[in-house]
């Protein structure tokens, strides 16, 4: 197994992506934190499954977007699992809207929740990482803030921003064995994009070479791969997994 003894910190561990990411992570052996916003039954669902696999999983309800409350639950899983090697920077949102109708509180819980919410979770473990000399920390961005796309101004503006966030960390803490990598997701069949309008779906698929979308489990994938043994000399890395949507 890719994690065995590993532990895995999952922010929006509750569903699509992160889910994913959490099951796979634990199908390795490693143990796993699940940190969901409001879904704790979703949550809960996540480490029974993970506990099959025969790993220790516990829920934690935390909005990243808040300093102090993640400095708390970063605390609690210190104290519940007694390390963390992997933290994976999932949680996210959208608020889309065209930029001269954004609602600045859109705007702003946006950035909050998929930027600062990243960098809340680093800032509450990078000294830990630093002393144990290793630590493997994974943002989830997105094509779009490579590309940007037009009524996500809010949205392409925070993926970018903990792209920027990613290549520092890394440039920071790889010294101290830490790496630092982020995953930018192409269009992936989640709640998130099942929210989108049908047209804009259909529009999105078939543009994309691969003439389909993807599933959580293509980015849980890569997710495992860069907190194993074999990702040991990557960081600072923008890896896209999107079926050519952005070539
Ligand atoms: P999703 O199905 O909507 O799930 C979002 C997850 O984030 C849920 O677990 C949710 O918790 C959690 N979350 C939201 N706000 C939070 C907060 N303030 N504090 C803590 N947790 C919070 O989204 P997804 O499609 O899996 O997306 C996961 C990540 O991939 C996001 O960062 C997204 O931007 C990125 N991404 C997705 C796609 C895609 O096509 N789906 C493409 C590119 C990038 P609750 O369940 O408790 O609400």
């Amino acid at each position: 197994m890719l994690l065995e003894k590993k532990i895995a910190v999952i922010t929006g561990g509750s569903r699509g992506i992160g889910r994913a990411i959490a099951l796979a992570m634990a199908k390795e052996g490693a143990d796993i934190a699940v940190i969901y916003a409001g879904s704790a039954e979703k949550a809960a669902e996540v480490c029974a499954q993970a506990e099959g696999y025969g790993v220790k999983a516990i829920a934690y309800q935390c909005d990243v977007a808040d300093f102090a409350a993640t400095e708390a639950v970063v605390n609690r899983i210190y104290g519940d699992f007694g390390r963390i090697d992997i933290l994976v920077n999932n949680a996210g949102i959208t608020r889309d809207g065209l930029v001269m109708q954004m609602r600045e509180a859109d705007f702003d819980n946006v950035i909050a929740v998929n930027l600062k919410g990243a960098f809340n979770m680093i800032r509450h473990t990078a000294r830990q990482f630093a002393k144990q000399r290793s630590g493997r920390i994974i943002n989830v961005s997105s094509v779009s803030g490579l590309m940007g796309n037009s009524g996500q101004a809010n949205y392409s503006a925070s993926k970018a921003g903990l792209i920027g966030l990613t290549k520092t960390i890394a440039k920071e803490l790889a010294s101290r064995g830490i790496t630092c990598n982020a995953i930018a997701p192409g269009f992936i069949e989640t709640d998130m994009t099942e929210a989108m309008p049908e047209s804009a779906k259909k529009t999105l698929a078939e543009i994309i070479p691969m003439g389909k979308t993807g599933k959580p489990e293509d980015i849980a994938a890569l997710a495992v791969f860069l907190a194993s043994e074999y990702a040991g000399y990557i960081t600072g890395e923008v890896i896209k997994v999107d079926g050519g949507l952005y070539i």
